[in-house]
Formats: structure tokens, C-alpha cells, sequence
């Protein structure tokens, strides 16, 4: 079934969810912050961050940010006190008194050691293409490369992965102008998202997931919650999961604002 467009199904959307308690899963880049040239400038925008301070100062419902940046990182790119961040896709979190750590095998953190060593020799004459070490994963940023460089750079990505391209060693995700290698292992941003439903359910009233996104990690969590949430996809929805569309962060600024209003 095709996506539709969240704004133009708002009437009915908020009818359904005016009583009910939230928990809104936000993905970062392209999804909260526009993707820009260089990730290192994706900041948040005044306008987002105040939507994002007023929905938790409503106290409506849970907030949870969860990006394939590192932990750190992404903390302080939004820095908003109660909201839950989630870095590596979920395989860290920390934030409003939820902690996790998801158990990563040495054999995945050797592997990766050793994929970084390979790419850093590899990919250094490549210009435009560089890597960043987010700790338990590693992305190749290729948004600055020539076209031409392309098959260079998935040649060298492909060879260096490919031993260990086995559970407990290292997935390869292609993503937006990147390439993801993070631990082989059963957990991503649609587990992330169950088990922080799960934690925030605890003892209290079922919350109702909402899972913005733009990307194919976000598909994990659409995937995940699809029959029991609502789900938004942030872009021209080609092939998606969700069952709503944005078009882009403008709109995603928008949604938040209408919700606060609820
Ligand atoms: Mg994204």
C-alpha cells in the first residue's frame, strides 16, 4: 500500500491519537536536520529545537532520537534534557534514565579494527571520500567524491569486508552517499525501538509508537511497528514500509508543531 501524505491525512490522524500517550522515534539526519555536504554541519535549526522542547515541556509523550551517528555525537547536536538519544542505530542509549548498551562480540570490534585499517590505506588517495569512526561502527562518507570514483571506493569497501562479512563479524549497509559497517549482529534501529517501547511501557498505559525517518535503517523500525504505530517516511516515498510521508524537514517541523498542539 503506497504512503500517503501525513499532513493531508492530519483531520483523521489526530482524531486518533488525541487521548492516547506517545512515543516518537526521530531519526537525525534528513529526517530533523536537512543533510548537508559536509555531516560535520548538520546542525538543528532553532525552529526544530523549540518544537522538539515544547513537546517535551507537554509532557504528552516519550521523545527518543536515535541516529546512526555515535552516542556523543548526537547528544550534542540536539542537547535537549529529556529526551532519549540513541546512537549507532540503537546499539547505545542513554538519556531520561534509560541506559542500554547492546552486547557487541570482540569478534566484531577485532573485525572492524581491522576494516578501518584497510579503508584508511585504501581510501586515502580517494579524494572527497572519508571515514568516520563512530566506535562500534565505521561509515564511508562518499557525498564529496567524484561519480567516478564510486566503483573505486565500493571495491575497496567490498575487499576489506568481505572476510568478515559473517555473524559476529561485520555488516555492510549501503546508506545516503555512505557506506555503514557496523557489527553482524541481531539488533538495529526496529529492536531499538521495541525495546524502548517495551521499557517505557513498564507498569503503565500502552504508548503508541510514531517512527520518523528517511533512510533504510529507518525501515527496520517501520517494519517494526507498522501494525501497531504510525509510521513516517521523510522524502519521495518510492519504497517504503511506512504508511505516512513527509516531504521533507520543513514538514517533518510541522507535524511536530501540530502535535504539541493536540
Ligand atoms: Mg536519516
Amino acid at each position: 500500500m503506497a504512503a500517503r501524505h501525513l499532513l493531508d491525512s492530519w483531520e483523521e490522524l489526530k482524531t486518533d491519537l488525541a487521548d492516547r500517550s506517545l512515543y516518537l522515534f526521530l531519526d537525525y539526519d534528513g529526517t530533523l536536520s536537512p543533510i548537508v555536504r559536509d555531516p560535520g554541519r548538520a546542525i538543528l535549526s532553532l525552529r526544530m529545537k523549540r518544537r522538539l522542547e515544547r513537546l517535551v515541556r507537554a509532557g504528552r509523550c516519550r521523545i527518543a532520537v536515535i541516529s546512526g551517528r555515535a552516542l556523543p555525537d548526537i547528544r550534542d547536536r540536539v542537547g535537549i534534557a529529556g529526551i532519549v538519544y540513541g546512537g549507532n542505530h540503537g546499539l547505545e542509549v542513554e538519556g531520561a534514565g534509560v541506559t542500554y548498551r547492546c552486547p557487541v562480540p570482540f569478534t566484531a570490534r577485532r573485525a572492524l579494527d581491522d576494516v578501518r585499517g584497510k579503508l584508511e590505506k585504501a581510501l586515502s588517495p580517494v579524494p572527497g571520500v572519508f571515514l568516520e569512526d563512530k566506535g562500534l561502527s565505521l561509515t564511508v562518507h562518499f557525498r564529496k567524491a567524484k561519480r567516478a570514483e564510486l566503483p573505486v571506493v565500493e571495491r575497496a569497501v567490498e575487499e576489506a569486508a568481505s572476510p568478515y562479512r559473517i555473524p559476529g563479524g561485520i555488516d555492510v549497509r549501503p546508506g545516503k552517499e555512505v557506506f555503514e559497517l557496523r557489527p553482524f549482529i541481531a539488533w538495529n534501529k526496529g529492536k531499538t525501538v521495541l525495546w524502548l517501547l517495551e521499557e517505557g511501557t513498564a507498569g503503565g498505559e500502552a504508548l503508541v509508537p510514531v517512527c520518523v525517518g528517511d533512510d533504510r535503517t529507518d525501515e527496520d523500525a517501520f517494519r517494526a511497528v507498522r501494525d501497531r504505530g504510525v509510521t513516517v517516511f521523510v522524502g519521495a516515498p518510492r519504497q517504503t514500509k511506512a504508511r505516512y510521508y513527509l516531504r521533507n524537514v520543513g514538514e517533518v517541523a510541522e507535524f511536530l508543531g501540530r502535535l504539541a498542539r493536540i
